[in-house]
């Protein structure tokens, strides 16, 4: 285990059997159609990269890289596009990927904002979920597991960009985050 961890809270083997399940749900679901994932940079991206190889259907990916945190663990609650998708989505079936529904804002923010540029159907596919925290009411229609208000690193999650290549996910020590 890294050494700025308090412990493991997902080993990596529960990752992969759950994305994989979440792979194969998505295929079942969306059998005879064809898809565009969303990945919500950069959190989502080792989940993504997971997921995808689950998924045996036609599709294609996209990705958007959203900011609502800075370097802090607590959501400013400001919701800002920095990259955004690079074809329309008029008509097609999407599920947005996405690492964590926290506050619920920023899944909020892209949900109404993919929805009104014409999709077809829209879905969001989350690896994890922090239900105390939330401040809208925001589900994931596929989720990963659901975990406590305990700030997590790891499989794609960062703090100040850091940890993001450990394969299991983390509680981070208080005093990483508190001494800065
Ligand atoms: P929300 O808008 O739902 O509050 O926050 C979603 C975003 O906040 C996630 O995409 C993620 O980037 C970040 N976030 C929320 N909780 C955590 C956490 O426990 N650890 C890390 N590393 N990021 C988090």
């Amino acid at each position: 285990m890294h050494k700025d961890l308090a412990y493991v809270l997902l080993e990596e083997e529960a990752i992969q059997k759950r994305v994989k399940e979440l792979g194969r749900q998505i295929t079942r679901d969306y059998e005879g159609k064809e898809l565009v994932l969303i990945g919500i940079l950069k959190g989502a991206v080792v989940f993504f990269s997971d997921l995808i190889r689950h998924v045996e259907l036609p599709m294609s990916m996209d990705f958007m890289a959203i900011s609502s945190y800075g370097n802090a663990t607590k959501s400013a609650g400001v919701v800002r596009i920095l990259k955004d998708l690079d074809k329309d989505i008029v008509g097609k079936h999407i599920i947005i990927v996405e690492d964590i529904v926290d506050s619920g804002l920023t899944l909020s923010f892209l949900k109404d904002n993919l929805v009104s540029r014409g999709a077809a159907s829209l879905r969001i596919c989350a690896l994890l979920d922090k239900p105390e925290r939330r401040k809208v009411d925001i589900k994931a229609d596929y989720q990963g597991f659901t975990i406590p208000d305990a700030f997590v690193v790891g499989y794609g999650l960062d703090y100040a960009e850091r940890y993001r290549n450990l394969p299991y996910i983390g509680v981070l020590k208080p005093e990483i985050y508190t001494k800065d």
